[in-house]
């Protein structure tokens, strides 16, 4: 996943370390795979609405630390959460792109 500056600032940062520490000492194990009945013990701290999705610095900030924004997974886990969350983001860009153009062929061609 394509990080930007801000996310890499915000990781870089003694808060992370200190609440990733905190939220693998909580939850140590993976949450995704103790819901399928696995046990597997979480190394990676998951952000559930990617900081990346903050339009802000402060909205940023906020996302990357927020406890309620943060699961504890596995490192297979944390892979296959991105690679949906890939697809699902991919899959939603290319319908808005699809119903734009179709905004413009209406308003040009239909009114
Ligand atoms: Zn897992």
């Amino acid at each position: 996943m394509a990080k930007d500056k801000d996310y890499i600032k915000l990781i870089h940062t003694p808060r992370w370390l200190r609440l990733r520490h905190d939220i693998l000492t909580e939850h140590p194990l993976c949450e995704r795979c103790e819901k399928e009945g696995y046990v597997s013990s979480a190394t990676e701290v998951h952000h559930c609405t990617p900081v990346e999705c903050g339009v802000s610095y402060d909205e940023k900030r906020r996302l990357m630390y927020d406890p309620l924004n943060l699961m504890a997974l596995c490192h297979d886990c944390h892979v296959k959460v991105h690679t949906e969350m890939g697809r699902s983001g991919k899959e939603a860009t290319r319908r808005r792109n699809a119903e734009h153009v179709a905004s413009i062929i209406k308003k040009f061609f239909c009114d």
